[in-house]
């Protein structure tokens, strides 16, 4: 057996009931071969063995009570995987599926793509099985009190500093914000995705999706291509999808999918920006589902329990924006099938891995997650500069950078990936060039 093999069986013996960290950390090690072949001292210093095992899991109750007074008692978590190259960076997701196993998966993953960014950033993920959805804002703000009141000794703007993630948007972050800053007595950017009257960044709600649909153009420009014209699926209506679809639509693309639990939006000759900011309205002000808007939007079919990947007959590129594992083999098929040449996943792990290995043989242009996603990080760093110099960018300067940022991700898992023989093939190159400066602080730093 390999190194990597030998790694991985003992990962999945460690960690048996863990399928979505076994999932994520078995796509990694699979692509590291040839960087661990050319570079024995990695095995000698241990680095994988270290890079599978979090440096801290925090976990602790919640209680908080509901509008009628009645006690509830959740699950919160920090997992605080990797701070070789910066503190502690990530999301807070809260949702009913939230368990240790996705948030050893999305910790994993964001160490990679943090280190993908060019910033110094090191990797972490947390959140609770609290779904904020059909809650009124003061219990969702009950919760978000009692939930900092374990989290805030452990991070710090040097130390940890959590984003919002699903379920964790602007009126999150600004309960949990006020919450630290009254227990920690401190206005520190501990926080980011703060709103923009409390030290939070222009372009930040925007970045994740903006930064998708940037990548997506960096691919295509390499074939000498654009956006324009192209026909997008793109799943989910929430933070990532909303601004992706926002984005491309700008960009003369059509948009012809948008999708929630209840369902996909189908509209055949594309969303306009009205309709996006309808569909935003309904899930961000009425906290509503798609299903109920089906008749404001002009030419909309509504498909109930349905994802966005087999209902158009001739699709280009897709954008999965919902959530890990939305996207199988079979709708990874069916859009190959339909004509799909580029998929960039604004959501994390979104495709299956039958999904991967399809769009991988077939050559398509495909940017998993930790690259095609990183802008939302990469503006959240663009934030903590920005608190730490106590000033605020212009709209410009920062998609300037995240553009930037973009493209330079996108050249860095490109030339990687080129390097190693497996050229345009970015899940190799995104995986290799994340894991090499990582790997790099490691060994500088010893064995810590
Ligand atoms: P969000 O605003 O909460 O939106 C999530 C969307 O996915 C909603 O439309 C939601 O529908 C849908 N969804 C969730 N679970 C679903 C399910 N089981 N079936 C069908 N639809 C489902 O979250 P977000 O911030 O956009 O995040 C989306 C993805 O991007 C996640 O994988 C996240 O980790 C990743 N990501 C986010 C950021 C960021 O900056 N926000 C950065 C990098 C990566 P409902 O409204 O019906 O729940």
């Amino acid at each position: 057996m390999t190194y990597a093999q030998t790694v991985l069986a003992d990962v999945k013996a460690k960690n048996p009931n863990e399928p979505e960290f076994l999932q994520a950390v078995t796509e990694v090690l699979g692509t590291l071969e040839p960087v661990l072949k050319a570079r024995p001292k990695y095995e000698k210093a241990g680095v994988l063995e270290r890079l599978v095992e979090p440096e801290r899991v925090i976990m602790f109750r919640v209680p908080w009570t509901d509008d009628a007074g009645k006690l509830h008692v959740n699950r919160g978590y920090r997992v605080q995987y990797n701070s070789a190259i910066g503190p502690y960076k990530g999301g807070l997701r809260f949702d009913s599926t939230v368990n240790l196993s996705v948030l050893k998966f999305l910790g994993f993953e964001q160490v990679f793509k943090n280190s993908l960014t060019t910033l110094p950033m090191g990797g972490g993920k947390g959140g609770s099985d609290f779904n904020p959805k059909g809650r009124s804002d003061a219990e969702v703000m009950r919760f978000c009190q009692s939930f900092m009141t374990e989290l805030f000794r452990h991070i710090g703007p040097d130390t940890d500093v959590p984003a919002g993630d699903m379920n964790v948007g602007g009126r999150e972050i600004g309960y949990l914000f006020g919450q630290y800053r009254r227990i920690s007595n401190e206005w520190t950017g501990v926080l980011t995705g703060k709103a923009l009257s409390f030290g939070g960044s222009l372009i930040r709600p925007e970045a994740t999706g903006y930064g998708a649909v940037y990548f997506a153009s960096s691919m295509l420009a390499k074939k000498h291509q654009t956006l324009d014209g192209k026909v997008c699926a793109v799943s989910g209506s929430g933070n990532v999808a909303s601004y992706a679809a926002l984005k491309l639509i700008s960009l003369d693309a059509k948009v012809v999918t948008l999708s929630d639990r209840s369902g996909t939006l189908y509209v055949e000759k594309g969303f306009t920006e009205a309709d996006v900011d309808k569909v935003k309205a309904c899930k961000e002000v009425l906290r509503g589902e798609l299903e109920d808007i089906v008749d404001q939007i002009d030419g909309a079919k509504f498909f109930p329990k349905k994802n966005p990947w087999q209902i158009a007959d001739s699709i280009d590129c897709a954008f999965p924006c919902s959530r890990q594992n939305e996207l199988d083999g079979d709708d990874a098929a069916y859009l190959l099938k339909h004509g799909c040449k580029l998929v960039a996943e604004g959501a994390n792990m979104p495709s299956t891995p039958e999904a991967v290995k399809e769009f991988l043989d077939s050559k398509i242009l495909y940017a998993p997650g930790k690259a095609a996603n990183a802008g939302g990080v990469a503006t959240s760093g663009l934030e903590m500069s920005q608190n730490s110099e106590r000033l605020l960018w212009s709209a410009k300067m920062v998609d300037d950078k995240l553009r930037e940022i973009m493209s330079a991700i996108h050249d860095n898992a490109y030339e990687a990936a080129a390097k190693y023989g497996f050229k345009g093939n970015y899940v190799m190159g995104a995986n290799i060039a994340g894991f090499k400066k990582v790997a790099a602080a490691m060994m500088a730093q010893g064995a810590v």
